[in-house]
């Protein structure tokens, strides 16, 4: 099951919602590969009750035996969520003070406070909210994703010459701008003020990136309300490798927009980018990449100060930190590195290539590639 699959939980509209429950609850705990998943998604929606996943299933398991019993009192089928409701307040005790609602006005009062009036994107506390989700879900997949923190240039300008209410105005386009540049899945949230969030789900830096030129491009060939122009900064940060939860990734990608203000606005950073800047060596290295107990094979062609590319046996999880023992072939010394897979992709359908961020620079690792006989004169790709 892919993890989009859960991306509007287990329980979708409402109609399916009361059909399916039964289906839910016995595929949440039958021998569904994702049953686990599922366990914790229809707890935590149907009662606000947020449980690791194996005792999420027993919860699961004694609900279903508090509603067989309670329908042998009553000489009726009791439906799974009056069982859990009694069952949570009265054994469990978990909830205490709960309140009945119909689930499209629950909908309706959630959405209403999910969302910034002004803008009508999400607000910054549903922001922490999807980050934190999407935390969660990168983790327990082995994904990354992306966060662009924007921060229009110089908006007290705007508001100083033509007042606050175009200010308003120039706001509400520039997060129409922003959302006609993301993609269905990507979520846009109003930080506060001037400043707007988009999270990108399954996204690296550099992809990340790309999508932030995009929208800077965009800002500076729109007119906006009054005909004024606007440019805007972008600093980006990546999960897991800027950040391994959602403050730190927030923390980073903040950091990245005051370098990007300090560079001169109108531009975005991403951490990568001084690391691209870093020249990249050819290399003949033969390597074994560890993951706790697991010994994957492979090749190094292509190094730099901070990272190196592999062609691997095997494919490697992204995220995951991995010793490398790499052979250089002519002189046959070797070097242990320890790293972060960042990115993978497969070759030709063959080798699966991966990219590795070491944990501390290693110019010793720069001076083995280059002093192996054949490379003499290894040519320096492009940045
Ligand atoms: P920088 O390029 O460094 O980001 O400069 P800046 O002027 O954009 O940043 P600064 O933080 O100095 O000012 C932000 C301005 O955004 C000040 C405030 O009046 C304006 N602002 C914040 N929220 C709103 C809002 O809801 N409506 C309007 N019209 N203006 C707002
Ligand atoms: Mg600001
Ligand atoms: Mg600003």
């Amino acid at each position: 099951m892919e993890a989009s699959d859960h991306r509007d939980g287990v329980l979708e509209d409402s109609q399916a919602f009361t059909e399916d429950l039964g289906a839910t609850v016995n595929r949440a705990i039958g021998d569904d590969p994702a049953a686990q998943q599922i366990a914790v998604e229809l707890l935590e929606q149907l009662c606000d009750v947020p449980l690791p996943a194996d005792l999420a299933q027993q919860k699961i398991r004694e609900i279903q035996e508090h509603r067989r019993r309670l329908g042998q009192k009553l000489d009726r089928e009791v439906d799974f969520r009056v069982a859990a409701l009694d069952y949570f307040m009265v054994h469990d005790q978990r909830l205490q003070n709960p309140r009945v609602i119909e689930l499209d006005r629950f909908r309706e009062y959630a959405l209403r406070s999910t969302i910034d009036p002004l803008t009508g994107v999400y607000n910054r506390r549903f922001l922490h909210e999807i980050l934190h989700r999407e935390t969660s879900r990168a983790r327990r997949y082995g994904h990354s994703y992306s966060i662009l923190f924007l921060d229009i240039d110089d908006f007290k300008l705007v508001n100083d010459k033509h007042g606050h209410q175009l200010g308003d105005e120039v706001l509400m386009s520039f997060a129409s701008t922003l959302q006609m540049h993301l993609r269905e899945e990507d979520v846009a949230a109003r930080y506060g003020g001037e400043e707007f969030v988009a999270v990108l789900p399954a996204t690296t830096s550099e992809g990340a990136l790309h999508v932030a030129e995009r929208i800077l491009s965009a800002c500076r060939n729109e007119a906006y309300p009054g005909g004024v122009s606007i440019t805007a900064s972008v600093g980006i940060a990546e999960y897991p490798i800027d950040g391994t939860s959602a403050a730190a990734v927030i923390e980073q990608a903040d950091k990245h927009l005051y370098a990007a203000k300090l560079a001169g606005k109108d531009q975005a950073i991403a951490r990568a980018e001084d690391q691209r800047r870093s020249p990249r060596y050819r290399a003949s290295c033969l390597v074994t990449a560890t993951i706790t107990e697991d010994v994957i094979q492979g090749a190094m062609h292509n190094v730099s100060l901070y990272g190196a590319m592999l062609a691997l046996d095997r494919p490697l999880p992204i995220g995951r930190h991995v010793t490398l023992e790499i052979r250089e072939v002519q002189s046959d010394n070797t070097i242990t590195v320890s790293a972060q897979v960042v990115w993978t992709s497969v070759f030709g359908g063959l080798a699966h290539t991966a990219g590795i961020r070491y944990h501390t620079p290693q110019p010793e690792l720069i001076e083995l590639v280059r002093n192996g006989p054949g490379l003499k004169h290894a040519p320096r790709t492009p940045p």
